[in-house]
């Protein structure tokens, strides 16, 4: 492998020359060049000037069971020489798809126990919303056509997640105003520390969630087909809803039929100490979203679990017109499978939930307590958030447009060490083969970051 600088400056122009990145400001990427990732092994990746970096975000918050798992590169081996593509579509399907399918059932919460499969978290929510309103007009309900997400909520980047995901730059892109389809609406991000005002956390969570069923009232329940949402908004920053939020989220979903439709697509497969998130929070979706987790990264799926009303409906509605050529390939599904496997194995979510996930929690907790850059530590399992703040003493935050998290970021990276940053929050979502000694380096690491930029922003 060719590692060093000639090597980095030769992919970086080639990079400039043919490349388009998403969510990426191009004159930003023309001064800075970008960060090649050429390897991986466990919690780490080596960039192309051979530098070692922990990937504190496993990826883009999916390599739950670490780099270098030979087993799930000799799966897809095996299965791309045995078969490397057939369709689901009519009446076809492959061995893989339909093991992967039954293996799902065994590890989703109770009722969802049928399966529709895509390639990405965005599909998988483009395609809940088509398949919801199929069933709904099944059921006899056709005018149930609207759909309610939150702001700050992130379900993908086709036009219907974007529309449904609360990411005002993204909404805005195409024009100066809201742009985004007609039947959409949003309620606000349950984010008692920047919203709570005066309120407890319990009663700020029973008021963040009666602007759902404001919402459903204002619409009319006899129009509203499904609440969106994800356990733990996680792109919009991890944002983390008060105890007793989901709980009355559903209870009011329930009240008024409107179907309950959890995104599990980083909070699933062990995040948060659960399988699902929804599992965390004790509560029962009609529909739920995976992706990232369910391969953890190594081949692109995502697939939507629904209950059995939805699937009866589904089942007894004609021709579902709706698919993707590559929904159950059966490769990737051959990879998903065995990764759920190393997942059940090593006991990965059980040890998220008694050891790394406590340990990890304590430790960026006492970062947040500790230093006067952070104003609170949000998140759950191995994920997390860090509110950056102007001034903690006085609750003021950093206005938005604040490079004091670019600059975090950057500075960790310089360092070894890869996290995010959102707005002006700083975020955590390594893989859960972390070890202790692991989350003490990345905790030293985010410390001289914080403090770097402290010496500027602070
Ligand atoms: N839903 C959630 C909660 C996500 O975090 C993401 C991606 O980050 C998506 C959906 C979209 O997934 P993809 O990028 O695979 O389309």
């Amino acid at each position: 492998m060719s590692i060093g600088h000639n090597y980095t400056r030769e992919l970086r122009q080639l990079d400039d020359r043919h490349n388009i990145h998403p969510f990426c400001d191009g004159k930003q990427l023309i001064e800075r060049g970008s960060t090649i990732i050429s390897r991986g092994e466990g919690c780490y990746v080596w960039d192309s000037d051979g530098n070692r970096l922990l990937d504190g975000m496993a990826g883009l918050w999916c390599v739950n069971v670490g780099y270098g798992r030979n087993e799930l590169a000799d799966v897809a081996a095996k299965q791309m020489r045995e078969l490397p593509f057939y369709n689901m579509f009519f009446q076809s399907t492959t061995p893989p798809q339909i093991s992967l399918a039954a293996r799902l059932a065994e590890v989703t919460p109770d009722g969802l126990d049928h399966f529709f499969f895509a390639n990405s978290g965005s599909e998988a929510n483009d395609s809940i919303i088509r398949m919801v309103l199929h069933f709904w007009k099944v059921e006899g309900q056709p005018t149930k056509r609207h759909f309610i997400g939150r702001n700050l909520g992130y379900h993908g980047s086709t036009m219907a997640a974007v529309s449904i995901g609360g990411m005002k730059p993204m909404q805005d892109m195409h024009a100066a105003g809201h742009e985004i389809l007609p039947g959409f609406h949003h309620i606000g991000e349950p984010h008692w520390y920047r919203h709570g005002g005066d309120q407890s956390p319990e009663d700020f969570a029973k008021s963040a969630a009666a602007e759902l069923e404001d919402k459903i009232i204002e619409l009319g329940a006899e129009n509203v087909a499904g609440f969106i949402g994800e356990p733990i908004q996680g792109a919009g920053g991890v944002i983390e809803p008060p105890a007793g939020y989901w709980k009355e989220i559903e209870r009011i979903c329930r009240k008024h039929d409107v179907l309950m439709i959890v995104d599990e697509v980083i909070c699933g497969f062990g995040r948060l100490g659960e399988w699902f998130g929804a599992q965390y929070y004790g509560v029962q979706p009609d529909v739920m979203t995976m992706a990232k987790g369910l391969s953890s990264g190594y081949l692109p799926i995502s697939a939507v679990a629904f209950n059995s009303r939805i699937n009866e409906a589904l089942r007894s509605g004609g021709v579902l017109s709706h698919g993707y050529t590559y929904s159950g390939h059966p490769v990737a599904c051959a990879v998903a499978e065995a990764n759920i496997d190393i997942i059940e194995n090593e006991g990965l979510v059980e040890r998220t939930r008694e050891e790394t996930g406590p340990y990890f929690n304590e430790v960026i907790g006492q970062i947040a307590a500790d230093h006067p850059l952070v104003g609170e530590k949000r998140g759950a399992g191995l994920l997390a958030g860090l509110q950056l703040m102007q001034d903690r003493g006085s609750k003021t935050f950093f206005e938005a447009g604040s490079t004091a998290a670019i600059q975090c970021r950057e500075t960790a990276l310089e360092n070894g060490l890869i996290m995010r940053a959102v707005g002006t929050a700083m975020v955590l979502c390594p893989p859960l083969t972390i070890t202790r000694g692991e989350i003490d380096e990345l905790a030293e690491k985010t410390v001289m970051a914080l403090d770097a930029t402290a010496k500027v922003h602070g």
